[in-house]
């Protein structure tokens, strides 16, 4: 597949919602994996918290930083998975705690750094990349690496 990309630049966290609400919109989100890769405080987790309200997911949100995974269900039953692999280091983990079968199955995947389980997880079909230029500014590029990732990708322009 023909890889596509586009950059944003986010001014105000209000940008980062209107991204997470332009996905939200799109069909092709329900069975995608996206990653979200950049340093800590980028906003990967500012923008899944976006991304989960948009999809109608109420209350507290929490993260997923020491369970690994945090499992949410939106209100139309779509699962959604927010993995955030910062501590992940034991292979084992990945058999015993069933993420194999969480990637291949159905549901929404959102993993922040996903560099800590590459070989691991598959291909991201939206690859997110959040680089903080000042305390506000961020610049962004949208990567899609498969057909869904590329239904994504046209949904945000
Ligand atoms: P990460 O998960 O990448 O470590 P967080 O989302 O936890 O980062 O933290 C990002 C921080 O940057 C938050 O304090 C958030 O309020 C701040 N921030 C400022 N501007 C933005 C923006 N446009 N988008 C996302 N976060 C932003
Ligand atoms: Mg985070």
């Amino acid at each position: 597949v023909e890889t596509h990309s586009a950059t944003q630049v986010w001014r105000t966290e209000a940008d980062t919602e209107a991204l997470a609400l332009a996905l939200a919109r799109s069909p092709a989100l329900r069975d995608a994996f996206v990653s979200l890769q950049g340093d800590l405080g980028a906003g990967k987790t500012t923008f899944v918290r976006h991304l989960l309200r948009a999809l109608g997911i109420a209350g507290r949100i929490k993260s997923p930083t020491y369970a690994v995974v945090e499992p949410h269900e939106a209100p139309d039953g779509l699962a959604i998975f927010h993995f955030d692999f910062y501590r992940f280091s034991d292979p084992r983990e990945w058999e015993d705690a069933g993420f194999r079968d969480i990637f291949a199955g159905p549901g929404l995947k959102l993993a922040e750094w996903p560099e800590n389980a590459a070989g691991r997880i598959p291909l991201a079909d939206l690859a997110i990349k959040i680089e903080a230029m000042t305390d506000d500014t961020r610049t962004v590029t949208l990567r899609a690496h498969t057909e869904r990732g590329t239904r994504l990708l046209a949904a945000t322009a």
